[in-house]
């Protein structure tokens, strides 16, 4: 039954329930971790062969000795592999280092200190600089717009993209927002896929600003929950039909493929603006770390293996994603207090609470050992003005310990959501 159908009478009853388990459940001195989406030490094992790739005497590629300085662009045998992924001819995409955020945050300050291909001035030059935010999304995305200063303006996100009326009416009339964080494929933290509309319409529509940026950030490209790879699409050329072809930067990297941290990272765009990038990074470095592109260019393959090494991953994961739904559902179901969607891929389940409960359930969670990811995390300035939004990372910890975990968030969402009925 419905919480908000109890009487006063059976809510005490069960809220009195709940705290005998709750006592019963500290007393186990749980220590459980779903903070941060880490890949875990069994998907890890899954890119050993890694570690002796590209092994000695193997350090030629095409004509490139990868031991050398230069090369700023990447290894070409990589970059084909994951242009086939993303679906756009190979030069225009080009393979850095270990991390998609450093090219993020490498794209806003480029911008900043000598603006974009299309900018009149850089962009610390100008009076007012803001950066629309579909919420929940990515809180170190915020991170890089709240460091650089630029203000972030919200807009609500769904399981098919962002709100599109908000995002075109604001563009259309602020010359200020420059620009616009999106997770196309399976978003963090809710998991939505941007329809084939949502995409055509952040492609087509007029900005106030000339020099509008969308950082498309694809980081779980490839990261399927089922048998099936999402369609990827081919946004620049849907842009530059509409006369912009600067708008779109792509990244995506391998750190949720192979080794977090220790991966490879791309950005695919327009020449234009891939030229701009490569200006700037051309003066901070001699070129990336093509050993470890030449690594993983040996480790895939191709791109096909790509995709199987990926579905190795799902049988890793998706059992931890199902869990977690059966322990949610076990505990929360039926009490109309939570909701969330399965996502079909990535790393996060999004779990809304009632109003006002989301901080007091973590802080539940946490007095029984389980760490979750504050409450208004996935928002900008870590600010959820309905306190309703929990982000939930299953993959790293051991499936029983998932199971576990998950029954403690079920059991501290619906002692929280007791409380504030009550
Ligand atoms: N983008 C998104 C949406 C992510 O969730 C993550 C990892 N949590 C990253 C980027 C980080 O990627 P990288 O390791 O390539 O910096």
């Amino acid at each position: 039954m419905a919480l908000s159908d109890l009487s006063t009478a059976d809510l005490a009853q069960l809220e009195s329930q709940l705290f005998s388990e709750f006592d019963a459940l500290a007393a186990t001195g749980l220590s459980l971790d779903l903070t941060r989406g880490k890949p875990s030490p069994e998907q890890l094992d899954l890119s050993e062969r890694l570690l002796s790739l590209p092994g000695e005497g193997d350090h030629m590629a095409g004509g490139t000795d990868v031991r050398n300085y230069g090369g700023g662009a990447g290894l070409p045998e990589l970059r084909s592999i994951f242009a086939e992924l993303l679906g756009v001819d190979v030069d225009r995409v080009i393979a850095q280092d270990n991390a998609s955020l450093s090219i993020m945050y490498d794209l806003l300050t480029f911008a900043m200190l000598f603006g974009t291909p299309d900018s009149l001035r850089p962009w610390k030059d100008e009076p007012q600089l803001r950066w629309l935010c579909p919420v929940p999304g990515y809180d170190r995305h915020f991170g890089i717009t709240e460091a650089l200063g630029i203000e972030m303006v919200p807009v609500p996100l769904g399981p098919t993209g962002p709100d599109m009326d908000e995002v075109e009416r604001l563009v259309a009339e602020d010359p200020s927002i420059k620009g616009m964080w999106c997770v196309p494929i399976f978003s963090n933290p809710t998991g939505a896929v941007y329809d084939d509309h949502t995409v055509s319409r952040l492609a087509r529509m007029a900005t106030a600003a000339p020099d509008f940026r969308v950082i498309w950030d694809n980081a779980y490209v490839v990261h399927t929950l089922t048998n099936d790879f999402p369609k990827v699409p081919d946004v620049d050329t849907i842009a530059a039909e509409a006369g912009y072809p600067n708008r779109f930067l792509q990244v995506c990297s391998t750190s949720k493929i192979t080794f977090a941290g220790a991966g490879v990272s791309f950005l695919s765009s327009s020449r234009a603006n891939l030229d701009w990038y490569l200006g700037h990074t051309g003066i901070r470095s001699i070129g990336p770390n093509k050993v470890n592109q030449l690594a993983h260019a040996r480790f895939f393959g191709d791109a096909d293996g790509v995709r199987s090494h990926m579905l190795r991953h799902r049988e890793s994961v998706a059992p931890k994603f199902e869990a977690a739904d059966a322990a949610l559902t076990r505990r929360l179901g039926g009490y109309g207090v939570a909701s969330w969607m399965m996502p079909e891929g990535g790393y996060f389940i999004d779990l809304e609470v009632v109003d006002g409960t989301a901080t007091e359930t973590v802080r539940l969670a946490k007095e029984l050992g389980v760490a979750l990811t504050p409450a208004g995390s996935a928002y900008p300035y870590g600010n959820d003005p309905d306190d309703r939004h929990i982000r939930l990372a299953p993959t790293l910890p051991p499936l029983v310990e998932v199971e576990a975990a998950m029954d403690v968030v079920g059991l501290c969402v619906l002692l929280a959501a007791c409380r504030a009925a009550g």
